[in-house]
């Protein structure tokens, strides 16, 4: 592309090395801040470098916060009993837009990945064992819900934490893997059709 301003390419330069943004979006977005009020640039400016600046992680779960403390982690309603494992952030929202989950989670951030050069110790996987040995008597962590992609390098690490977890008294699940609702039998795939008898549940009708 060649541009009339250089201001112009820098500014669609910077954008467009942003994850998903190609040099045409960056251009559609550059010309939009363009013909918006001047105070829409220094807004969105000022946002990015604040949240730069000042976002932190969360002393215990490592989830992004304001605070030392995230508001999960702080929560009077939590059940601070379960921590559910998450390989990142996006996970934690995922979840928490469920609706369905209740208790805290800590976010290891990535899977164990040998072909990246990715091994446990670069993971916050100690940091998981030491709030369980931590935990206060009256909010005692009972439960480790591993959530992590149902991949082989999900599973590396679900093996690994649970191997590491087993001295430490704590009950370890993983997330239910299956049919999604609404799926239908015979279009589902034969590992996950093959992984839903196997990890089959009881059914109670209430
Ligand atoms: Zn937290």
């Amino acid at each position: 592309m060649n541009f009339p301003s250089k201001l112009v390419e820098d500014a669609v330069n910077e954008i467009s090395r942003l994850p998903g943004i190609g040099k045409k979006t960056a251009l559609r977005l550059t010309l939009h801040l363009l013909k918006q009020k001047d105070t829409v640039a220094g807004e969105l400016a000022g946002a990015i470098l604040k949240m730069r600046n000042e976002v932190r992680y969360c002393r215990f779960c490592h989830n992004i916060s304001d605070q030392e403390i995230c508001s999960i982690c702080e929560g009077s309603h939590r059940d601070k009993s379960i921590i559910c494992v998450v390989e990142d952030i996006p996970d934690v929202l995922a979840i928490e837009n469920t609706s369905q989950y209740k208790g805290l989670y800590h976010v290891l951030g990535g899977i164990i990945s040998p072909i990246h050069g990715i091994g446990p110790e670069e993971l916050k996987i100690e940091s998981l064992l030491q709030r369980i040995e931590n935990s206060a008597p009256d909010e005692r962590v009972t439960e480790i819900i591993l959530a992590l992609s149902a991949t082989m390098e999900g599973d590396t690490t679900s093996f690994y934490i649970t191997r590491r977890l087993k001295e430490k008294g704590v009950k370890v699940s993983t997330i239910a893997r299956g049919i999604p609702i609404g799926g239908e039998l015979e279009y589902t795939d034969e590992v996950t059709l093959g992984r839903s008898i196997l990890t089959r549940v009881n059914y109670s009708i209430e």
